[in-house]
């Protein structure tokens, strides 16, 4: 369901970083450290051997289980791939869609992407949607068109009146691991299109409840003044989240 409100929303993707015990080190260390903040709703993405032991170990916590992809049929001649009733099954509340290392590394196309986004929802979970444009496409001044047509395409096959929730990530590929994340001009600018377009495409109800998070090297540094502007509704994590630390210090900013 669309959620009353716009709880903030905080997001490590794990990325293909740790092997299953690691994982579990990485939530033994990461649990206690983000117990002081249940206003915030927090989720980790852990790569796909290491669901099943997450999902152990966050069981009876606050903590939500995300994928970071998924194929958009649920079974059949797709070797290599993950669908999205397995997911479902191990207990998945949200996948991530579209990130830029899915579409510039895997050649993902905002149609599959769309795919996707349709597929998870059918198994009740949550699409969480990268968009983002390219460091030369913001320097052509073409951020707002790039975007639009990645969230236009994006959300194409889910019907406007369904009432389940999405989840938009606003990522500038030229910020994510790169140590520069956007200004808070920038991001604003950015995340407020999203929403105008979201009410364009849905309707304003959707917009004003849809959960917006920012990402591209996020840090307990960067965070305060990025997670306090009202279009910001939280982080996509990627580097920052390895470390339980460093993603505490971020949940805690986004309260
Ligand atoms: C990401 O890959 O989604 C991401 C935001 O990475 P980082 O925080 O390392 O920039």
């Amino acid at each position: 369901m669309i959620p009353a409100s716009r709880t903030p929303f905080v997001i490590g993707n794990w990325k293909m970083n740790l092997s299953e015990r690691w994982a579990v080190a990485l939530l033994d260390d990461l649990l206690p450290a983000i117990a002081g903040a249940p206003e915030v709703d927090v989720g980790v993405a852990p790569a796909f051997p290491c669901l099943r032991a997450a999902a152990d170990r966050i069981a009876g916590t606050p903590v939500q289980l995300g994928a970071q992809n998924a194929h958009w049929e649920d079974k059949g001649a797709f070797t290599g791939e993950v669908s999205p009733r397995m997911l479902a099954e191990l207990g998945v509340g949200f996948v991530i869609l579209g990130h830029s290392e899915r579409r510039n590394i895997f050649g993902e196309t905002d149609e599959r992407v769309a795919r996707k986004v349709a597929a998870v929802r059918r198994h009740a979970m949550v699409p969480v949607l990268c968009v983002g444009e390219q460091e030369g496409e913001r320097d052509a001044g073409r951020t707002l068109d790039v975007v639009e047509r990645q969230l236009r395409i994006g959300l194409s096959e889910i019907r406007p009146a369904d009432g389940a929730e999405i989840v938009v990530a606003y990522e500038p590929v030229w910020a994510i691991g790169t140590g520069r994340s956007a200004t808070p001009a920038q991001a604003q600018e950015v995340h407020r299109m999203i929403r105008e377009q979201l009410a364009s495409m849905f309707s304003p109800r959707l917009a004003g409840t849809t959960r917006i998070l920012y990402g591209g090297s996020v840090t307990p540094a960067s965070a305060p003044a990025l997670l306090s502007l009202p279009e910001i509704d939280g982080a996509l994590v990627g580097g920052a989240s390895l470390d339980a630390e460093a993603f505490a210090g971020i949940v805690a900013a986004a309260r």
